[in-house]
């Protein structure tokens, strides 16, 4: 049984970015003849805004887009979480942490290591051989004891849509955090913990976060989960190439009206690489035809390429 997912994190309504994540996912899903789930990815509470996960699934439902599942919010699967950690805790695999940010920034400055990287530091993993008698802040991953077990820091995965892909996560990104020394949930723990509870075979999602899925691969093996088959698709840009996010001040989708509604759906699909077809009532007939023939587009595209 093939089932995709959309885990949108409802720190406001959708934007043009983020309907066509979610009308890719759905297209595959269907395209493959198999269900499409939503899950609100809303771990991180400071930032979630009250009301946006419920003006998502309206927003979704206008698009046609209807959850097969019951829609699972992460917020309320804390104990999940912990049991989970608890489990590589128990294998060796996790271990707590007392480095602030800012000295694992002055470390990698002292070693001559650049900074890049979405900002945050490679982890020198200072704490991985015990906290000195600092108290804990956070947990991370032990991706050197993992890359040992497993006979490589190198992991390897195919891409649906991008072809081969490879990161020595170990170098690249360190022993990553689990749980934040906040107390909140990291997104690659939760996001691998719900795929796999979730039996979610197809990952289609924005390409920003391609370069998460080795630490999720990693993730799943130390776990014992099934990798599901992942494909990244293009980013909506603002006009200075940046990603259109919310940060960058993307506005809300408007489906106010028929006329707002047709260019949203348009402009999703264009970006997908599908043909504009003409929505010329808007209504739900006129819906459900272009979803149809992009679902068709989409198999004739996407599917065949399935490895
Ligand atoms: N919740 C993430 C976001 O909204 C998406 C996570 C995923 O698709 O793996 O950016």
């Amino acid at each position: 049984m093939v089932r995709g997912r959309f885990a949108p994190s409802p720190t406001g309504e959708l934007h043009a970015g983020s309907l066509v994540s979610a009308l890719a996912s759905w297209l595959d899903a269907r395209s493959l003849k198999g269900e499409w789930w939503v899950r609100m990815e809303d771990v991180d509470g400071p930032r979630c805004i009250d009301g946006a996960a419920a003006k998502i699934l309206q927003q979704l439902s206008l698009c046609g887009l209807h959850s097969d599942g019951e829609v699972l919010y992460q917020s309320h699967r804390s104990n999940i979480y912990q049991q989970v950690l608890n489990q590589l805790i128990d294998k060796g695999l996790a271990y707590p942490c007392a480095c602030t940010r800012k000295e694992i920034e002055e470390l990698q400055v002292s070693l001559g290591l650049s900074l890049e990287r979405h900002t945050s530091a490679v982890y020198p993993g200072t704490c991985r051989s015990g906290l000195n008698g600092k108290p804990a802040r956070a947990w991370r991953f032990n991706v050197t004891q993992w890359s040992h077990i497993r006979g490589s820091p190198e992991v390897h995965w195919t891409d649906r849509r991008l072809g081969p892909q490879v990161q020595n996560v170990q170098e690249e990104v360190g022993d990553f955090v689990l749980k934040r020394a906040d107390g909140l949930w990291a997104y690659q723990l939760a996001v691998v913990v719900d795929d796999a509870a979730q039996g979610i075979t197809h990952v289609v999602r924005g390409e920003d976060l391609t370069d998460n899925t080795a630490r999720q691969y990693l993730l799943q093996e130390a776990l014992g989960f099934e990798h599901p088959q992942y494909m990244h698709m293009p980013l909506v840009l603002c006009d200075n190439g940046e990603k259109l996010s919310k940060q960058n001040g993307a506005k809300a989708l408007d489906l106010s009206s028929s006329k707002a509604f047709c260019l949203a759906m348009q402009s999703a699909a264009s970006t997908l690489g599908l043909s504009t077809l003409k929505l010329n009532a808007c209504d739900s007939a006129d819906l459900d035809e272009a979803l149809s023939t992009w679902t068709q587009e989409w198999a004739q595209r996407h599917v065949r390429a399935t490895p």
